[in-house]
């Protein structure tokens, strides 16, 4: 599965602390995450990550990008709500891919845990014949 990893910098201490504890199951998985969030889990996990730009410089819109080739199977998006971002827009436009392609997105926490969980059970092996089909028409 292709996963991208995002948080916004007031929830990047969650994020990594979150990467660390599944550090099994996202290794097992390839790995995407805008710019500075990518340095932060690469460096306390040693997990091998594709960096995009930092969000402000366009990172969300790559992962966009990706979502809108049906490229990208989950996004980790801890949002902090309570903060103003200067990119806004692209975050909002990256919220609106997920749910234009039905691509499970976790915004907190709370639901990370049962997303994580979930592609670990297999639960979302719905997906990779969506990505069979998307080959074949390649
Ligand atoms: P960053 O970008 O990981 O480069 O900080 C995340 C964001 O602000 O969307």
């Amino acid at each position: 599965m292709n996963i991208a990893l995002i948080a916004h910098d007031k929830k990047k201490d969650d994020l990594v602390q979150f990467a660390t504890a599944y550090k099994l199951t996202f290794a097992k998985h390839h790995l995407f995450a805008t710019g500075t969030t990518g340095m932060r889990i690469q460096e306390a996990t040693g997990l091998p990550i594709t960096r995009f730009q930092s969000g402000p410089l366009g990172g969300d819109q790559q992962i966009g990008a990706m979502i809108a080739q049906n490229n990208m199977d989950a996004v980790f998006f801890f949002r902090d709500p309570l903060t103003a971002q200067p990119h806004e827009p692209d975050i909002t436009a990256l919220v609106r891919l997920c749910d234009v392609y039905s691509i499970p997105l976790a915004t907190n926490m709370g639901t990370a845990e049962l997303l994580i969980r979930g592609i670990d059970e297999g639960l979302l092996d719905w997906r990779k014949i969506v990505n069979e089909k998307s080959d074949e028409n390649e």
